[in-house]
């Protein structure tokens, strides 16, 4: 099944088929990560924002985190990673649920499974932190989500996780430019160093 037809979700479905009626220009449909398959870094968010990625159909474009992420990735010369999100479809009032996040997984697998070069990914907020400790079988309780972790996924692959750049983060100072932009020069430190 290809994503675009994935109707795993059925109310994610029908509530994305009544978003198209109400934006006809919106792709309204399952977004999936863009950029180079062949980079070392891939970066993981949440899901699609209702007038950015669900807009425009690629992840982290036209909104808030979308251009702050953009900008940062242009200031660190790191425009040619793989970006995707944890969920694919906009999730009703931003929110998806546990059993919406769980359906996503199986895209997650397929999709970093395509990345044959990665070595560091980086998770936006917890949900994609955990669901990526998840695909990698690795034990979240001994890994509890926090700012600035790093873990092993694999001999070959670690993880740096960060807070999410939501407008409300970036708003109550719970993450800013430089915090996030720290967390992407540490994985383009990573490799550099091979
Ligand atoms: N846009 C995305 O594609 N993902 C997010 O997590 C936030 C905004």
């Amino acid at each position: 099944m290809h994503l675009s037809n994935c109707k795993i979700c059925n109310d994610i479905h029908q509530h994305l088929n009544l978003l198209k009626k109400k934006y006809p220009r919106y792709y309204c449909k399952p977004v999936a990560g863009s950029g180079n398959i062949n980079s070392k870094i891939c970066l993981i968010g949440l899901a699609p924002g209702l007038h950015g990625a669900n807009k425009t159909g690629i992840p982290f474009t036209s909104d808030f985190s979308g251009n702050l992420i953009r900008n940062i990735l242009k200031e660190l010369d790191l425009e040619d990673i793989f970006i995707t999100n944890t969920v694919r479809c906009y999730p009703k009032n931003n929110k998806p649920s546990p059993k919406t996040i769980s359906n996503c997984q199986k895209h997650n697998f397929i999709e970093i499974n395509k990345l044959s070069n990665i070595r560091v990914i980086i998770t936006l907020g917890a949900v994609a932190y955990y669901q990526v400790l998840k695909l990698y079988n690795v034990n979240s309780i001994y890994n509890k989500f926090k700012h600035g972790n790093i873990v092993d996924l694999n001999e070959k692959i670690i993880l740096i996780s960060s807070y999410h750049c939501s407008k409300l983060n970036i708003n109550t100072h719970r993450i800013n430019k430089n915090m996030l932009k720290k967390i992407f020069s540490q994985a383009k430190k990573v490799i550099e160093n091979g």
